[in-house]
């Protein structure tokens, strides 16, 4: 199949060195990107990014936008820009601590808002934005109010991206992973036994997802041969969200 190829194409993809982040960097460096790795974690990032054909690491703290001004200067310009970067403080919301609802609101919403503001300009004739959303905003998702309207917010942003940003040949998508075997979730599941398990028995596909799994559809919408798509949120979740 032909227009499958990054060759020539940067990607940065924040939160590189976590689960889904990981393989995103490991797909999108597949299909011949330059890849670079940003995540708050600099030593996983140097590892992801050594593991990589043609990758660098970089140290950003995205609740900072002193440290995400840094990085730009430092990338310069991306051609592909995948915010995954997202952090989940779980809480029944009326026990919630508005502290918390700060935190995620600068590392989910507002650093892929301060990011793209950045880099989109430098963006001439060809570029891709991803979103990397959650099923938790589409659906809802118990203890996660915050984190979900958070995450809700990159509906808004990314649609109107895909239009604003069009006569640039930008796109612009959000896909929306369900529960997925990362370390996010190993922390929720250590703390309550069996959740693994009661999840993948709600879900069509009988399995809760892998990283591979999120970062297929990532690399995919990346290409030229989804060049038509754009504005769309996208679920990937073994069937648990169908709308
Ligand atoms: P993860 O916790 O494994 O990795 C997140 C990465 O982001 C880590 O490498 C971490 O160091 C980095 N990060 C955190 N705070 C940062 C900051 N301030 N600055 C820079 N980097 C920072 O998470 P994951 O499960 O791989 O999730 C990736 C994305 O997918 C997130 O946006 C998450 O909300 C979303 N998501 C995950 C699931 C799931 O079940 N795992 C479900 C739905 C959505």
């Amino acid at each position: 199949m032909e227009g499958l190829s990054l060759a020539g194409r940067t990607a940065l993809v924040t939160g590189g060195a976590g689960g889904i982040g990981t393989a995103i960097c490991a797909d999108l460096a597949g299909l011949g990107a330059r890849v670079v790795v940003a995540d708050l974690d600099e030593d996983a990032a140097r590892t992801t990014a050594a593991g990589l054909p043609d990758a660098v690491a970089e140290r950003v703290d995205l609740a900072d936008p002193g440290s995400i001004d840094d990085l730009a200067g430092r990338v310069g310009a991306a051609d592909i820009l995948v915010h995954n970067a997202g952090i989940s403080i779980v809480e029944p919301f009326v026990d919630s601590d508005p502290a918390s609802w700060d935190l995620m609101w600068k590392i989910n919403l507002r650093a892929p808002m301060y990011l793209t503001r950045l880099l989109l300009p430098g963006m001439r004739g060809w570029g891709r934005l991803v979103f990397i959303s959650s099923d938790g905003a589409r659906a809802g998702s118990g203890g996660e109010g915050a984190y979900a309207a958070t995450k809700a917010g990159l509906f808004g942003l990314a649609k109107t991206l895909a239009r604003e940003a069009a006569r640039q040949g930008v796109t612009s998508n959000v896909v929306c992973p369900g529960p997925t075997d990362t370390p996010m979730v190993r922390t929720v599941a250590d703390r309550h036994p069996g959740l693994v398990d009661k999840l993948a028995r709600q879900i069509p596909l009988r399995r809760i997802g892998r990283p591979a799994d999120v970062a297929g559809l990532v690399a995919f919408l990346c290409t030229d041969r989804a060049g038509y798509i754009t504005g769309q949120t996208l679920s990937v979740s073994g069937g648990i969200t169908m709308f």
